[in-house]
């Protein structure tokens, strides 16, 4: 499937990139490797923990990777390592897609205004924090600039029913990337927010009623159907190469319009 073959658009040849975030086949962060490996991309892959390993190695096998590394950002030093290995084995960086989001289950389930102050920093340091952590540490990587993409969603900027705290935290994402786009642009460095609509996978499996919510979505997207991981990792690839490289800060929705009906 990800062989490279002679004729093949490979906007992305030579280029290379860490994938995180992948957890199994539906995993928006599988989505986006395929695609970044379809257009021609060399991938480091990372896995949460030995468990979650069983599933990724067998993935990043199948995009070829030649790094496949731990990296649960909650543990010092695993993220260093990861950027340590990158540079011994690249000593360069293209991209980073960060597709990481974390919510303890009960502070998640219930609202904003009940939430705990421990589950709240725990939410925002792995989905928010460990982003800039990432940014920083693959600024010096990015000799020739860069592109790095967070996974955010709608509910950072209106209030969707059982998002609950993760509207504040993705808020707090995407105010980031525009931050770091203002910080890292003079280098080439381009960032980005993604805005997938709903999509099944294990992370939204935690959200209340999200069954509800992706029919919903569909019904009233001006493109009305549900989007895919392959849909949104085709975009973010485009988003990669050299043709969008004028585009930075942004929160770009791959949600059918979505956004547009509110
Ligand atoms: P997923 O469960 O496949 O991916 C979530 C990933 O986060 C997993 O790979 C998991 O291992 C990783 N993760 C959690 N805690 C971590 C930690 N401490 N250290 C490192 N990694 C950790 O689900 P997904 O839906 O593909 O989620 C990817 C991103 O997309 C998330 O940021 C999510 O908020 C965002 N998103 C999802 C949807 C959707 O409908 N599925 C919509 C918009 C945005």
């Amino acid at each position: 499937m990800t062989k490279i073959t002679p004729g093949m658009m490979t906007p992305l040849a030579f280029k290379k990139g860490l994938i995180m975030g992948i957890a199994n086949d539906s995993s928006i962060a599988w989505g986006c490797a395929c695609a970044f490996r379809r257009f021609g991309a060399e991938l480091a892959v990372t896995y949460l923990n030995e468990k979650s390993k069983n599933y990724v190695e067998p993935l990043a096998e199948r995009l070829g990777s030649e790094l496949l590394l731990p990296c649960d950002v909650r543990e010092e030093g695993q993220l260093e390592a990861v950027f340590d290995a990158i540079k011994n084995r690249w000593g360069e960086l293209d991209f980073v897609l960060h597709s990481i989001a974390f919510a303890p289950r009960e502070d998640l389930h219930g609202r904003l205004t009940d939430s705990s102050r421990a589950g709240f920093m725990e939410a925002m340091d792995i989905s928010c924090h460990s982003l800039i952590r990432t940014a920083r540490m693959a600024e010096p990587l990015m000799k020739n600039g860069g592109s790095i993409f967070a996974m955010s969603y709608y509910g950072a900027e209106k209030v969707v029913e059982h998002y609950n705290l993760m509207g504040p935290v993705k808020a707090a994402l995407e105010a980031s990337v525009r931050y770091m786009a203002y910080e890292l642009g003079g280098k080439g460095i381009r960032v980005h927010a993604i805005s997938p609509g709903p999509i099944r996978t294990r992370a939204a499996s935690g959200i209340d009623r999200f069954d509800e919510l992706m029919e919903n979505a569909a019904s009233r997207a001006p493109i009305q159907r549900q989007v895919s991981i392959e849909d949104v990792g085709q975009a973010t690839a485009l988003l990669a190469t050299d043709a969008a490289k004028l585009m930075t800060g942004d929160t770009l929705y791959i949600d059918g319009g979505l956004h547009v009906v509110g």
